[in-house]
């Protein structure tokens, strides 16, 4: 699943896009499922070019002179540009490409073009997409703002379930999730609202390492938990049997006996 390291390997991507006049837009009906009706990007984005390629979270967002134009990727989205994919396969993606697949085009009048290929129909295009509905981006995300963003009456959520709610940081997924309070030591069953201060700024720190890694090394399946996320999987810190449930509704791996 595309996560905030792989949508910023897509934004790098699209700047190649910039600066080229828009000819046409292809949206079907599933990448097209929340776009405001009555207004379709062919109607609005022909003639104009992009601006700038920005990123909140795992929402990417393409300005123009105009409107600006939003994708997300859902659980297989990919972006290819001029027939260059953004990265090669997705850890859950198909691996391959199939022109069946593409559910969005933007066509240039220069006869190149930036898709949206995604098996799994759940990636979608948007035109001006409320991007405050979003919580800080997880890459510039400031000690304050991670204290703010597990904030929480009494009894708050799951750590584990917070970091994944995108109105409260946005760009955090599920295996990014799972790395990062891997490597701080924190149990993800924690109460979000109930660290200490030095366990604070521990994750803190540790969702800045993490992230900066992760991405040089080629996105969020590269993590040092990954390869033990399996039944009889093991910590790779200690050896302990790891353990798994479902938090925050998506499979979870932590090892008991480093993660309090
Ligand atoms: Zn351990």
């Amino acid at each position: 699943m595309p996560e905030i390291l792989e949508i910023e390997y897509y934004r790098q991507l699209a700047e190649g896009a910039l600066g080229r006049e828009i000819k046409s837009v292809e949206v079907d009906r599933y990448a097209g499922k929340s776009l405001t009706p009555g207004i379709r990007p062919n109607d609005v984005l022909p003639g104009l070019s992009f601006t700038a390629a920005r990123r909140k979270g795992k929402l990417l967002l393409l300005e123009t002179e105009g409107p600006v134009f939003g994708m997300r990727f859902g659980m297989t989205g990919g972006l290819l540009l001029d027939g260059l994919a953004g990265i090669d396969r997705l850890e859950y993606g198909p691996g391959t490409y199939e022109t069946k697949w593409i559910r969005a085009s933007v066509h240039f009048v220069d006869g190149g073009a930036l898709l949206l290929h995604d098996p799994r129909r759940l990636g979608r295009v948007l035109i001006d997409p409320d991007e405050d509905r979003l919580g800080p981006d997880a890459f510039a995300l400031s000690l304050n703002e991670l204290r703010g963003a597990l904030e929480a009456r009494s009894d708050g959520p799951a750590l584990k379930a917070r970091l994944l709610d995108q109105a409260k940081i946005a760009g955090i997924g599920n295996l990014l999730a799972d790395e990062m309070l891997w490597r701080a030591g924190i149990s993800p069953l924690r109460p979000c609202n109930k660290l200490q201060p030095d366990e604070l700024k521990r994750l803190h720190r540790v969702i800045r390492s993490v992230l900066t890694q992760l991405f040089k090394r080629g996105g969020s399946h590269t993590g040092d938990l990954m390869s033990e996320r399996h039944p009889g999987g093991a910590c790779p810190k200690d050896g302990h049997a790891l353990h798994r449930a479902t938090v925050g509704g998506r499979t979870t791996w932590w090892c008991p006996k480093h993660q309090k």
